[in-house]
């Protein structure tokens, strides 16, 4: 399979470059060439198919052609050694849990899966080992670094501004060692994103070793969220409460910030996965929904918010949205609708879900459970992305909801480990010096 870049002005690359190179060269994300419908037998049967089995036949459409049968087998079991159950919160509204992987929170799919293809490729060619440099404010860093643990010929280097991650987030990269190194920098994120940004376009640097990036623009992180969109509608078919004529009455709602995540189930929409439409559900930051309501769209700051993982003011994915609908305003609306939620709103959310059902939401789910409540038309069944564990966000759940919440063995152990990390100036010489050494 070739994909080519949303800017349309760069060569097209092969899964492999596009893995490596992140963005292509034109600034553009890359998307792949064709889209593969999947057989009605595969829809007709899939409840009686487990996670994994669902999961290889889909990643089998997008990676088929690049990589061999067993070896994806392989890649996809691997990634999924975790469930993502459908929960029930109440009559018509489910949650898909997507927080039972290492870290936590959905984005141990993404990384997990892109770790193990880019070892597979670093394998195959028998070259250098791969650098991969994450600044992260928190998730990212956490879901990359445990994705990529113990991977052999791949070293991450996280970095953090100082200070300025929670204490559960920062454990969750800082006590791992082994193929891991966490670097405080003296700054904020921006700095830190800046730095990598530099690393990137230093030709010394690159000549002295291979660099690659891991965020959420990667092909080899978006794409295979697509899974648990076909697994989440397997389970509810399986529980019967679908419509089982041809026509859809299931409407999937993600709370949204760079749109990698919403992304993903419009692909699996474009492989005939039978959702009837999406609900894009945002915290105060809104350009996705002002974008819905208006046809323009105005990147700006971003502002910050109790689900700061949404905090995003010009959402790298949405140019792969608009390439997906080919620009038309009218068919991405007809089939993604909008919400967008203030803080007190959320908390509000919050407090009533668990109130009247006893479900523990997390900042990000609460948007989309809320945007469920208010949107769900009659004869609908709705499920939303439960995008982390209530308990990453400890502090906060405790004091909204008033209650003082488990926390999961997982993260209780990352807490216990000894942090390891190396101080760093924001100063790019410095930055370049240590990596040169390594
Ligand atoms: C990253 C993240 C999001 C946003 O996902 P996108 O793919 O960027 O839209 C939502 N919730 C949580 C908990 C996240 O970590």
């Amino acid at each position: 399979m070739k994909y080519y870049s949303t800017n349309k002005n760069a060569e097209t690359a092969t899964l492999h470059e596009a893995v490596v190179k992140g963005l292509a060269p034109d600034k553009g994300l890359y998307m792949p060439e064709i889209i593969n419908k999947l057989p009605k037998e595969f829809y007709d049967h899939i409840e009686d198919l487990s996670f994994q089995e669902i999961a290889y036949k889909v990643a089998n459409a997008f990676f088929g052609e690049d990589v061999e049968p067993e070896a994806l087998k392989k890649i996809v079991y691997d990634t999924l050694a975790f469930d993502v159950p459908a929960v029930k919160v109440e009559d018509n509204i489910y949650s898909l849990e997507l927080f039972h992987g290492p870290t936590l929170a959905f984005k141990d799919v993404g990384a997990r899966f892109m770790a193990r293809l880019l070892q597979y490729f670093v394998k195959q060619e028998g070259a250098k080992d791969i650098n991969v440099l994450v600044a992260t404010s928190g998730d990212t860093g956490s879901a990359v670094a445990n994705g990529f643990l113990g991977v052999d010929g791949i070293h991450v280097y996280v970095l953090y501004p100082k200070g300025k991650v929670s204490k559960i987030q920062e454990s969750q990269f800082t006590t791992l060692g082994q193929n891991i190194t966490a670097l405080e920098v003296d700054g904020v994120f921006d700095d830190c994103q800046a730095l990598v940004k530099k690393a990137f376009m230093d030709k010394e640097l690159n000549k002295h070793m291979k660099l690659t990036s891991a965020n959420s623009i990667n092909v080899a992180r978006f794409l295979p969220q697509a899974f648990y969109y076909f697994y989440a509608y397997a389970q509810l078919k399986k529980a019967n409460i679908l419509e089982r004529n041809n026509k859809s009455n299931l409407v999937v709602c993600v709370p949204s910030g760079n749109f990698g995540n919403i992304c993903a189930g419009l692909f699996g929409y474009k492989m005939g996965l039978p959702i009837k439409r999406f609900i894009a559900a945002n915290n105060a930051n809104d350009i996705f929904y002002k974008y819905l309501k208006t046809g323009e769209y105005n990147p700006k700051p971003s502002v910050q918010t109790l689900a700061n993982a949404m905090d995003v003011g010009d959402p790298s994915n949405f140019a792969r949205i608009y390439d997906l609908f080919e620009g038309s305003h009218k068919d991405i609306t007809s089939l993604i609708s909008g919400a967008t939620y203030t803080d007190e709103q959320i908390k509000e959310t919050m407090n009533q879900c668990y109130n009247e059902t006893k479900y523990i939401l997390d900042p990000h789910g609460a948007c989309g459970y809320r945007a469920l409540k208010e949107n769900l038309e009659p004869g609908e069944v709705g499920i939303f992305l439960e995008t982390a564990h209530p308990a990453k966000f400890k502090e906060k759940v405790d004091d909204i909801i008033n209650q003082d919440i488990d926390i999961p063995t997982r993260l209780a152990e990352f807490m216990k480990g000894k942090k390891q990390s190396i101080n760093m100036p924001n100063d790019f010489n410095a930055f370049k010096s240590f990596l040169m050494k390594a």
